[in-house]
């Protein structure tokens, strides 16, 4: 892992030409519980090792690993605040503040769709009233759901170029498996290469199962294996004309996969062009998500959340 100059992170990152595309290497990144748990940390205002350390139940070889790894893309900055003895602070940049709206996105749709927590989640106020993100079209406004865009893969864009590598996958999978609880949905629909697969291409319209087997190029057990755990989590469900749809619980995680590929999106781009490019359908701009408020309609904008309780 090389040192990376501060500006580095206020530039977007140029992806090699015909590898992995913004997506792939987002969803390696971010499809991990220990990084987003991590990445909410210091979202609350943590910066020294041994914050994290006691905020969670975390190891050291973890932690200095995910820290490596999220200075080392560009999130997180290290930096000294003292020479003797000299200590370093990690201080997210622009690009880490940048996450905000997926872990609010996140934050909503574990509140209102899993009922069991570890730990009580946090309610959160806007301008000191309770509130849920609404996902809106940035050019218009208008909310916006799966159904309102039209677009799919850019020139960079095929399942494969999305995809986590294999290499990634190894090393997520490293996080104990007891951290049931900090955000275990989350963690069971994105912190696996097919299951973020199967998901997209479901927010991409395929229904039955030779779509998801050929748009995959998947073996035909791992598309059950994944029908069958979104299934479980109750995220897609058998349909009457023997296909699976999206249910209400599986549409509402919506806002966090546009969130998510507009982050990546903003962030890493291949030469080619994007990976994924949408329009929204009603006013024809290309589709930027954001997202405001339930109660005053206003955008919300990370300083002027607050959290209630914990
Ligand atoms: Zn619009
Ligand atoms: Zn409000």
């Amino acid at each position: 892992m090389t040192p990376r100059p501060p500006s580095v992170s206020e530039d977007v990152t140029a992806l090699p030409r015909g590898g992995q595309n913004a997506i792939g290497v987002t969803l390696g990144l971010l499809g991990d519980e220990w990084t987003l748990l991590i990445l909410r940390q210091a979202l609350q205002g943590t910066r020294l090792y041994g914050d994290w350390m006691r905020a969670l139940p975390i190891s050291h070889a973890v932690l200095s690993g995910r820290l490596g790894r999220l200075t080392e893309f560009g999130l997180l900055e290290r930096v000294a605040y003292q020479e003797r003895p000299e200590r370093h602070e990690y201080r997210l940049t622009r690009r880490g503040r940048g996450v905000w709206p997926i872990l609010l996105g996140i934050w909503a749709w574990e509140l209102s769709h899993v009922e069991r927590h570890a730990e009580e989640l946090p309610r959160m106020r806007h301008h000191g009233h309770l509130f849920e993100p609404v996902l809106v079209c940035g050019g218009c406004a208008a909310p916006v759901g799966p159904r309102d865009l039209v677009g799919g893969f850019g020139p960079s864009g095929t399942w494969e170029r999305s995809l986590p590598s294999a290499t990634t996958r190894r090393r997520s999978a490293s996080a104990p498996g007891h951290l049931e609880g900090f955000f275990p949905q989350t963690t069971a629909l994105v912190g696996n290469r097919w299951s973020c697969a199967m998901l997209g291409a479901a927010f991409q319209g395929a229904r039955r199962f030779r779509d998801f087997e050929r748009q995959l190029a998947a073996p035909p057990v791992v598309i059950a294996d994944r029908l069958r755990t979104f299934a479980e989590l109750d995220v897609m469900t058998a349909s009457a004309n023997g296909g699976y749809r999206l249910t209400a619980k599986g549409l509402a995680f919506f806002p966090v996969a546009v969130h998510t590929m507009e982050w990546a999106q903003r962030w890493f781009r291949s030469p080619e062009g994007p990976a994924l490019s949408y329009r929204h359908t009603a006013c024809g701009a290309p589709f930027r998500p954001r997202h405001t408020c339930s109660e005053c309609a206003e955008p919300l904008r990370g300083g002027t959340i607050e959290r209630v309780g914990q």
